[in-house]
């Protein structure tokens, strides 16, 4: 099939043809059998880099209408946000956080891109141009079966399509084990398919040989290498130096941030700009070929990076560039992860060392992807990475035009651990994506936003709201009502929903008629949001969040005025779950609990009060950063003084940024003067 044979203006088939797209792969011909042009709804689980983009567009481009696409990474959205707006004719806009268009302008778009918490947000505060979509396409649909976002997505999508039925939604998804459960709930095609543009081999590395799913295997010739690492550490190095004097880049995984810049810095010894070189001399111009000189291309990104910030993280990733070799973790800035990225598709970059994180979105192929360590750690030990998540690591394997095939290799310690991650991960089957919607803490989030948009005005009513759930698809009796009666007590309580006028009159025990037994007596009668729910749920705080700031309110108004600081204000949103939380190390426990008590006159909570105290002190120690940015502390004093990368303190201040602007809009609600949530975040 070609693309001037679909339903398209010349200037579309023009335009893919001038990207390169000219014949359709064959899971985009299946997803236009399916109906993607005609307004059909769609679920494809394919490949990564089987072409997915092209679907969502053909979908977007066909809608007749105003097309939302729901993108679950800010990174990623910007690429396609990009893609859609250079789309002739097209006026894109976006909405994730950090690159938004105005609130107002979004209505005028013909695409817009946003994440779905997002778009949950815009839903909750009236904006009208949710019930004028055409089309949605959620991408990277498997989310679903993720505790933090999945809910979020799911209630989204329940919610879009109860207020426009006719709405086309097109879902993508990595292959998982039950996309048909995914199509059955949205009433869509499935489009299944394993085709890659680029062949993979994955295999497992054991005792000096690789041996790969498709018979093949390959000997690394693992020399002793630097006696201060290890054997899994030498065998990818080699696995990592091959690819390079092949002619390709690899990516390697870890599974800390510590361990991707020991990699990093273990890769320097190789030389693998200067290996790169000594393959590709000449290069001879072309876009695709290598470039011409990697050891200054190298060098080149050494000083970009420089560029971009100066803490001892950045100095220590730029050294490594100069090498060819980078490191990829969350604690690097976000300029830096972008330059990495981007530097690395334009194969100035070897290799680079991640954290699985990078597997999740960016837009990184390689030639071979090595994962070195396949646990992760958690509070109490090491626990198996997802089948998931490490095929998608794998699937960055292979860069289409460009490497012959891709390969992926797990390295394992000896035969036995050949045989584990043999069963485990490379002929098993990924995980099956499961609703995480019963989760108490999901539920009470969309009860209270549900009731606080008018979409419920009672218990019956927000068990048919989430009627249109995938949770409520994927089980046969989803009792939820003792689950929702939970919730709409527990919000009762703290005085986010009370019952409504007409039925308080009647009875006024809205607590009890909405109560744990699954309230079925009552469960009719009529609920609404309090101002304080109403803004919780507008400022699109979790309600553990609003009793928080509610608590500290209460603190604060019997306070004296001097003893209300910008500190006082910072540890109130540091202490709620909507907040990251800080490590708080051994080393440096006694001076944060010093500071705290110094500085306990500022503080809302006392030390003796505090119902988890490790959080708290945690919590304290956000806010003394936090303290110290907005009193003019650069980013590298920060970093060198509380061991926290450039990346988290972006991350928090970010944070910091929404939950004092929404702490201030309950600060009103509740009637108390609280300046400092505003002076705070002025200084951000
Ligand atoms: P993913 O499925 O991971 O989202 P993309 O949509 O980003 O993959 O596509 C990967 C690459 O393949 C892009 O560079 C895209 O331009 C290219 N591509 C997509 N469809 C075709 C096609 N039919 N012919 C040639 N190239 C294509």
């Amino acid at each position: 099939m070609h693309v001037a044979d679909l339903p398209l203006a010349p200037e579309y088939v023009d335009h893919f043809e001038g990207a390169g797209i000219e014949e359709l792969y064959p899971p985009q011909v299946a997803a236009v059998e399916a109906g993607v042009c005609d307004g059909d709804n769609v679920v494809a689980a394919v490949p990564t880099a089987s072409g997915k983009t092209f679907v969502a567009e053909l979908a977007l481009l066909t809608a007749g209408g105003p097309g939302l696409y729901v993108c679950p990474l800010r990174a990623l959205a910007r690429e396609k946000y990009e893609e859609f707006d250079a789309l002739p004719g097209v006026d894109a806009g976006i909405s994730t956080g950090d690159y938004d268009s105005a609130a107002s302008d979004l209505a005028e778009n013909d695409v817009i891109v946003a994440t779905s918490e997002k778009v949950d947000s815009a839903i909750r505060n009236g904006a009208e141009w949710v019930d004028d979509l055409a089309c949605v396409v959620v991408d990277e649909v498997h989310l679903l079966g993720s505790p933090g976002r999945g809910p979020t997505l799911e209630v989204t999508l329940a919610t879009l399509r109860r207020r426009t039925p006719d709405v086309q939604v097109v879902a993508l998804s990595a292959t998982i084990d039950n996309p048909e459960d995914i199509a059955a709930w949205l009433d869509a095609e499935l489009v299944e398919s394993t085709w890659r543009p680029v062949d993979l081999r994955t295999g497992v590395c054991a005792d000096g040989e690789v041996r790969f799913d498709d018979g093949t295997d390959l000997s690394v010739p693992v020399d002793a290498g630097d006696p201060a690492t290890d054997a899994d550490t030498e065998a990818t190095v080699d696995l990592v130096r091959g690819a390079i004097e092949d002619g390709g880049q690899a990516l390697a995984f870890v599974s800390s941030r510590r361990e991707a810049e020991a990699l990093a810095d273990r890769l320097t010894e190789e030389r693998l700009a200067a290996v790169a070189a000594g393959r590709d001399r000449g290069g001879d111009g072309d876009p695709d070929a290598p470039v011409a000189d990697p050891e200054r291309a190298a060098a080149e990104v050494a000083e970009e990076l420089r560029g971009a910030g100066t803490t001892g993280t950045g100095e220590r990733l730029a050294e490594s560039a100069a090498w060819g070799v980078a490191f990829h973790h969350a604690g690097l800035s976000s300029d830096h992860r972008a330059l990495v990225e981007r530097a690395f598709r334009e194969r100035r970059l070897a290799v680079i060392c991640a954290t699985p994180t990078l597997a999740a979105g960016v837009n990184v192929p390689a030639r071979r992807v090595v994962v070195r360590d396949q646990r992760r750690y958690t509070g109490e030990g090491t626990e198996w990475l997802p089948v998931l998540e490490v095929h998608q690591m794998c699937g960055r394997a292979g860069r289409p035009h460009l490497d012959p095939y891709g390969e992926a290799v797990l390295v394992a310690d000896d035969a036995d651990g050949r045989e584990e991650l043999w069963n485990r991960y490379v002929t098993a089957d990924p995980e099956r994506v499961e609703s995480k919607l019963r989760d108490p803490a999901a539920l009470r989030t969309h009860t209270l936003a549900l009731v606080a948009t008018g979409l419920a005005g009672s218990q019956v009513a927000v068990l048919d709201a989430l009627s249109g759930t995938f949770y409520a698809s994927r089980t046969a009796n989803p009792d939820l009502g003792g689950a929702v009666g939970d919730a709409i007590a527990s919000l009762i309580d703290d005085g986010m929903l009370a019952a409504a006028e007409a039925a308080e009159a009647g009875s006024g025990t809205a607590k009890g008629s909405a109560g744990g037994d699954g309230g079925t007596g009552d469960a009719g009668s009529g609920i609404e949001a309090t101002d304080l729910g109403a803004q919780v749920s507008r400022q699109y705080l979790t309600p553990e969040t609003g009793v928080r700031i509610v608590e500290g309110l209460e603190a604060v108004a019997g306070m004296t005025d001097e003893d209300v600081t910008e500190l006082t204000a910072f540890e109130i949103v540091c202490d709620t779950p909507d907040m990251v939380d800080t490590y708080l190390g051994n080393a440096e426990r006694a001076e944060i609990y010093q500071f705290a008590r110094d500085r306990s006159a500022e503080l809302t909570t006392g030390m003796a009060e505090a119902t988890d105290f490790e959080a708290w002190l945690e919590s304290v120690k956000t806010a003394r950063i936090l303290t110290e940015w907005v009193d003019g502390a650069s980013v590298e004093e920060l970093v060198e003084a509380y061991r926290i990368g450039p990346g988290d303190l972006e991350s928090r201040i970010e944070r910091a940024e929404w939950l004092l602007g929404a702490a201030d809009a309950l600060a009103d609600v509740v009637g108390v003067n609280m300046p400092a949530f505003a002076s705070a975040r002025a200084k951000l």
